[in-house]
């Protein structure tokens, strides 16, 4: 049999053991080479792609090989290097790379004036894993036929986690697939201002006319356009006018469409009508990849001990993660030492809080008012409406989960109310919380505020 015949066996036979968007996400791109005298080798896309392979799908892998070819005994997995690691490699083989220059390259890397979007996010930089999986598998295949299948795309997760990398990646290879598309990527404050502009100029037309010409539509961080009327009437009137044509609309936000309170119920459910997919916190097997990763493309040379330590201690995003890597890549540059464990652990003290989480009421309140856009007198005061009754029974759950206050402690600093009060919201957000996901996100989200 054929390489390519053997390994197309293998792969139906995984398809069946796997879920599709870690056969689309982990699987795809890989190709057997050759195999000789028992040994198979097999090309990947990329180093996350390769741990996957050895570390939970070789027996797999193997097995089915051998139903195929039974004298093959192992298999190795080797990185087929992408167009632009080869290009940094020969870069680095001119000279070697300190940080300065390197972040001199990135900016190299200016932003497409017609399309907004900057090249730097590409999907091969993209790591994948169990919390963005979902979503990078929607991607691959709103690439492969923009329009078609998932739309809208509404993408949602906390800051730092990959939202804006991700809908530029799309934008960046959909153009690189299909060059006669049209593609923008905006964010909502440039929509709103943009709004805002031609209201002003009495040239609102002239921006529909603009925006309904695009194949893909990109848009940014849409929270932001919330309790501005006028900006989410001309979007909507965008939106339909797109998706009436089957053109590609792409979305990302802090949370998901049910909790965008101060949007438009008709933005909300249509935002709600596509594909909606979460983006994660990485579990340390993807933090311990994503810094693999962005060393490789740094060409730095980190010990697996300091990566280790860098990716048990900075849990919160990805932000953070390389933030840690741009310390000590600054600290260690042009310098000969082995950047040594304890060394690092020295440089980010300040980087790295001690793991015990510290808030205070004054945070608590400011948080959740501000997630719910509500005024923290009114948290005090004794109105009932709805949008305040909820927010403050989040605040006395929140004193008591996260500060440990007593009950009639909480009474008292929400408005001189009973201790039973206290109790009670306690108990129903606490309730609530075990089978209301939207209610989960938002109180993640609110936490992650807290925290931060
Ligand atoms: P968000 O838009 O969700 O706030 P970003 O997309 O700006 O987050 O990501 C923050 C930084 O982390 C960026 O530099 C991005 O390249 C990087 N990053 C986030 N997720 C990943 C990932 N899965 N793989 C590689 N880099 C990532
Ligand atoms: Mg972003």
């Amino acid at each position: 049999m054929e390489n390519q015949e053997i390994w197309q066996k293998v792969l139906t036979a995984l398809e069946t053991n796997v879920s599709r968007a870690n056969f689309v996400t982990w699987l795809q791109g890989t190709s057997l080479v050759s195999h000789e005298e028992g040994s198979a080798t097999v090309l990947v896309p990329n180093a996350f792609s390769k741990e996957w392979l050895e570390n939970k799908f070789n027996k797999l892998v193997l097995r089915y090989l051998r139903e195929c070819s039974p004298e093959i005994k192992e298999v190795r997995y080797v990185i087929a290097p992408t167009h632009e690691e080869a290009m940094m490699k020969a870069r680095k083989k001119k000279q070697e790379q300190p940080i300065f220059e390197l972040q001199e390259r990135f900016s190299d890397l200016v932003v497409d004036p017609t399309t907004n979007l900057n090249p730097r996010y590409t999907l091969d930089s993209f790591v994948v894993g169990s919390s963005n999986e979902l979503a990078f598998a929607a991607a691959d295949a709103i690439i492969k036929n923009p329009g078609a299948t998932y739309n809208p795309f509404f993408i949602y997760g906390g800051v730092g986690l990959g939202k804006t990398h991700l809908i530029q990646a799309i934008g960046n290879t959909v153009k690189q697939h299909h060059r006669n598309t049209s593609v923008v990527y905006i964010s909502s404050e440039k929509f709103t201002t943009d709004v805002v502009d031609s209201i002003r100029n009495n040239s609102i037309d002239k921006l529909k006319e603009k925006y309904r010409r695009f194949d893909v539509l990109i848009i940014d961080d849409i929270q932001f356009i919330g309790g501005k009327e006028k900006t989410q009437e001309e979007f909507f009137h965008v939106f339909n006018a797109l998706y009436d044509k089957n053109k590609q609309i792409i979305i990302s936000s802090d949370r998901n469409p049910q909790s965008l309170s101060l949007l438009e119920e008709r933005l909300r459910s249509r935002f709600a009508g596509g594909m909606v997919a979460d983006i994660g916190t990485p579990d340390y097997e993807m933090r311990m990849a994503i810094l693999k990763t962005k060393t490789k493309e740094r060409s730095v040379n980190i010990h697996e001990d300091v990566l280790n330590y860098l990716a048990n201690n900075i849990q919160k995003n990805v932000r953070e993660l390389e933030g840690a890597l741009n310390i000590i890549q600054a600290k260690f540059y042009n310098s000969q030492d082995i950047i040594s464990l304890h060394h690092v652990q020295k440089i980010l003290s300040n980087f790295i809080k001690s793991p015990k989480k510290l808030t205070s009421m004054k945070q608590i309140m400011k948080s959740v008012c501000e997630f719910y856009d509500i005024d923290e007198k009114a948290v005090v005061q004794k109105l009932r409406r709805k949008e305040i009754a909820k927010p403050r029974q989040i605040i006395m759950y929140l004193l008591r989960s996260e500060l440990g206050f007593s009950y009639p402690h909480i009474g008292e600093k929400i408005g001189h109310r009973d201790h039973t009060t206290a109790i009670h919201s306690y108990e129903k957000i606490k309730r609530e919380l075990e089978n209301n996901p939207s209610l989960q996100e938002e109180i993640t989200f609110i936490k992650q505020k807290i925290y931060s």
